[in-house]
């Protein structure tokens, strides 16, 4: 017999920019959600969205029929649905997105506001859907049924996702990490173009302590009063390169105790925690290992597991520290929209939505 689930009401806020339009697209055939709002600034509000997306839908393929005609919102609190995917420019979604939390909607969200606060999860499924439990907390703080649940920055994904494995089996103790990090990952229109073409900039305002600081909450525990930091030291340089979508890691890590390097790329590719749980945007498995000389590189690799999984290559001796790798993940869909759909859809699992 075949069950048909009733679809949840889903808005999107931010509809119109990068990270909004990486929701629609993966929202327009989702077999759990149905977009029924779309919302951003004032300057798009009022239009359909197909006319407020007019010249800067960068998703390939046309915009999905199913939202052409939808009449975009300001971002205000009377939108038909009980989940908003955020993706609002960081500058308003700190207190837009406290206010839907306070009006009893469930957030999802993509920006940095909340991330850090001890009754927020900074949730990766994979690693600590357990950080889940802080909700209650903070539901309490905001007085009612609504709350946020915050995915990660978008560059630590690839870092923080190969980390767990190996925490787990051999302990990690230091982390060096050099990024090259996608255009996309700057939102639209994003870094001038002569600033980038034949060109690469070394610096990425406030990007650097995010992925120093994110991943050791992520990786990190839960009691009754917050969460405790994984004891890990990260030391990171964040760099933007002229690459379209898909953001390169370069990583050292020094662990507890150095296995053989078979071993050390075994237990990435076994890692897959979600497996069997039935999540659609689950990838599996969630790190797939390249043995190729010169993979895993952006233009190929970014797509792996429909853009939710991370790619992980050159595995390989490091004379400083144990061993050197370097993964590739999509910044807009396992670093954003995507990621922040698998946490509704863990949400949902857990009897949350
Ligand atoms: P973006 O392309 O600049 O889009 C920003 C969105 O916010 C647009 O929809 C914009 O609407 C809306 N907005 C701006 N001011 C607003 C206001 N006053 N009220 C309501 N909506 C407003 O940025 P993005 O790259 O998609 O990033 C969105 C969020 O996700 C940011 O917080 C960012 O830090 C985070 N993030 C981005 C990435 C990535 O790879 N790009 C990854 C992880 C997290 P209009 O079009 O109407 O102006």
């Amino acid at each position: 017999m075949v069950m048909f689930m009733k679809k949840i009401k889903v808005g999107i806020l931010g509809a119109t920019g990068m990270v909004g339009q990486r929701f629609i697209d993966l929202l327009a055939d989702h077999p759990w959600f149905e977009i029924s709002e779309l919302a951003a600034s004032e300057r798009s509000a009022g239009k359909t969205y197909s006319e407020a997306v007019k010249g800067r839908w960068k998703v390939s393929g046309d915009v999905p029929e199913i939202v052409q005609d939808i009449k975009v919102k300001e971002c205000t609190t009377d939108l038909d649905c009980k989940l908003v995917f955020s993706a609002m420019d960081a500058e308003i979604a700190g207190p837009l997105e406290e206010e839907y939390a306070k009006a009893g909607y469930v957030v999802a969200s993509n920006a940095k506001n909340h991330r850090m606060l001890d009754d927020v999860p900074l949730l990766m499924p994979e690693i600590n859907g357990d950080h889940l439990e802080a909700v209650e907390r903070q539901k309490q703080r905001l007085g009612g049924e609504g709350f946020i649940v915050t995915n990660p920055n978008c560059t630590l994904m690839g870092m923080t996702m190969t980390l767990k494995p190996l925490m787990d089996s051999f302990g990690v103790k230091d982390v060096i990490l050099t990024s090259l990090q996608a255009l996309s990952g700057a939102g639209y229109p994003g870094v001038p173009s002569m600033d980038v073409i034949d060109n690469l900039v070394p610096y990425i305002g406030g990007e650097e302590p995010k992925v120093e600081s994110e991943p050791l909450k992520i990786l990190g525990g839960i009691n009754s009063n917050g969460f405790e930091n994984a004891p890990i030291n990260i030391s990171a340089s964040c760099t933007r390169v002229p690459v379209r979508d898909g953001h390169t890691l370069s990583i050292n890590v020094k662990l507890d105790n150095k296995p053989s390097i078979e071993d050390f790329s075994k237990c990435m590719a076994d890692f897959n925690p979600l497996k069997g749980l039935g999540l659609p945007s689950a990838p599996n498995p969630p790190i797939i290992i390249r043995t190729e000389d010169d993979r895993p590189q952006p233009g190929p690799d970014r797509m792996a597991g429909n853009g939710m999984a991370v790619s992980v290559g050159r595995i390989r001796d490091c004379n400083i520290f144990d061993y050197k790798y370097i993964t590739v993940a999509h910044n807009t869909i396992r670093g954003a929209a995507g990621a922040s759909i698998l946490n509704a859809e863990l949400m949902k699992s857990k009897g949350l939505i």
